[in-house]
């Protein structure tokens, strides 16, 4: 054992996980650290969806030096450095720049920084795998066989169904010893949600009466008083296993319906597999302008603020109708909404996606066409992105270095890559459908989307200083054939979502 292995062992967790799963009482919430050595605990603040550790404990486990010094915290690891700031969600690991869901709050004397700095900031430092599964609360620390385990129960009157998936793939042996079945499965320990089984099915005087942990890789299932007998059966599914567990009723009288016979359905997708939730839920759409803010004006008279509001309630009207997403304006009639109020309701809201209509103005009555926007961050940043390099930022040692995430404190900074590909699908969609400018989708240092926690574009729907435009902007044929190319391409963007979700549901964070 070298020193850590030892660190870890000496302060190994007395509290069983199979106790916590059981536990009816609700235990302080611990994030579970697994690791060849034993296990630990350590403890979690829970501030709002934010799960935060003690850095003081985070180094005991790990032999990490700590050090606050100048309004920054060093922490050491075998000569290399991880640096955080308060109040800033941006650390430097080994001077590459990472971003964390939240900056380091101080708690009394000790720092709390969120989960996924043991992600995040140490793992790329450190000598052993880290994993985190964030929805278990667990780190998995070195090569460990984790596999999650999810459990699901079909009851029935003559016969039941445990379907037990496990990613990545366990063996595991089944076995009925009395009133109880027990599966056992090759691995270091078990990533199981808790409750075990959330199937009201389970109960008193059904056929499985109560799941629960046995030791740290077996399952035991008690089985009611109609028990008779049953049968395992195992196949592979991608990257997962599923083990499916027929529990057969004794036939106590000649009425009772025979056990099934018929072959067993095929397989629906593992849930680790499928989509935890849907991709979209809520969307926000921004009508620019508003009340004094008139926006862009015709010759005739149209309002960019009027314009914008009439498209953004048939976008409402449509996409909630069809899709069962909810669509939030930021205005909902002729009001004046400051910039941060209008991306802060789709903070607020947890919004996926967030939209911004406006119309354009040109000196030259000629410019026509629609073009599509996300962020860009300064001229430096939309230089840089020109010229297809690296953005360069200051590092906490001073100097700059090369890296590839940019500002401080700019949510959208996160999301550029999904909001470049929304505006890629919206503009093949407007395509043949509505004029576009020549210049398509483009980069924009736009204070409205800066913020925006989610995937954000804005959209120019054309020229109002273009006559032809105009008369074309203020038609009923223009708007629908905007709000369908809105719409599929947000069902472009929920498919391509569910596909990553679908790819990366093994990931929890
Ligand atoms: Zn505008």
């Amino acid at each position: 054992l070298n020193v850590r292995a030892r660190s870890l062992l000496s302060v190994v967790s007395a509290v069983a996980l199979a106790a916590e799963v059981l536990s009816q009482t609700a235990p302080p919430p611990v994030l579970t650290l697994l690791a060849r050595e034993g296990r630990r605990a350590l403890p979690l603040a829970i501030n709002g969806d934010q799960e935060l550790v003690p850095l003081d404990e985070v180094a005991a486990a790990f032999q990490l030096s700590v050090q606050e010094s100048l309004g920054a915290i060093t922490v050491s690891y075998k000569g290399r450095t991880i640096v955080l700031t308060p109040d800033q969600t941006l650390a430097s690991v080994s001077g590459r720049l990472i971003s964390l869901p939240a900056a380091p709050v101080r708690s009394g004397r000790r720092w709390l920084v969120p989960v996924e700095f043991l992600s995040r900031a140490l793992a790329p430092i450190y000598d052993q795998r880290l994993d985190l599964r964030k929805a278990s609360r667990l780190l998995v620390v070195g090569d460990l066989r984790v596999p999650r385990v999810t459990v699901r129960y079909e009851p029935g009157a003559a016969s039941a169904r445990l379907i037990i998936d496990t990613a990545p793939r366990a063996g595991s042996t089944v076995s009925q010893e009395n009133d109880r079945l027990t599966v056992k499965f090759e691995a270091d320990a078990l990533d199981l949600p808790a409750p075990i089984v959330s199937s009201p099915g389970i109960g008193p005087g059904a056929l499985v009466q109560a799941a629960r942990l046995a030791d740290s890789v077996t399952l035991a299932f008690e089985l009611g008083p109609r028990f008779g007998s049953f049968k395992a059966t195992s196949q592979p599914i991608d990257s997962s296993n599923r083990l499916q567990v027929d529990i057969l009723a004794a036939q106590t009288e000649a009425a009772a319906p025979a056990p099934p016979s018929a072959p067993a359905p095929p397989p629906e997708l593992p849930p680790a597999l499928a989509p935890q939730t849907a991709p979209i839920r809520a969307i926000v759409i921004d009508p620019g302008h508003g009340g004094e803010d008139e926006g862009a004006r015709s010759a005739g008279g149209l309002k960019e603020k009027d314009l914008t509001l009439a498209v953004a309630r048939r976008a409402r009207a449509a996409i909630e109708a069809r899709l069962g997403i909810r669509v939030l304006l930021t205005r909902d009639d002729d009001r004046n909404v400051p910039l941060d109020d209008r991306t802060a309701l789709a903070n607020n809201n947890k919004a996926d996606l967030f939209v911004s209509l406006h119309v354009n103005a040109s000196m030259r009555p000629s410019a026509t066409g629609a073009a599509i926007f996300y962020a860009a961050f300064g001229d430096d940043a939309r230089e840089e992105a020109a010229a297809g390099s690296a953005e360069r930022l200051p590092t906490f040692g001073g100097g700059l270095r090369d890296i590839e995430l940019v500002p401080w404190n700019l949510a959208q900074t996160r999301h550029l890559d999904q909001s470049s590909a929304f505006a890629a699908m919206l503009q093949q969609q407007m395509h043949d459908r509505i004029p576009l400018s020549t210049r398509g989708v483009e980069r924009a240092p736009l204070r409205v989307l800066e913020s925006a926690n989610m995937p954000a574009v804005l959209v120019e729907l054309g020229y109002l200083t273009n006559p032809e435009q105009e008369k074309l902007l203020a038609g009923d044929a223009f708007q629908t054939s905007f709000v369908q190319a809105l719409y599929d391409a947000i069902l472009k963007l929920r498919d391509a979502l569910a596909a990553v979700t679908a790819v990366t549901a093994g990931d929890t964070r």
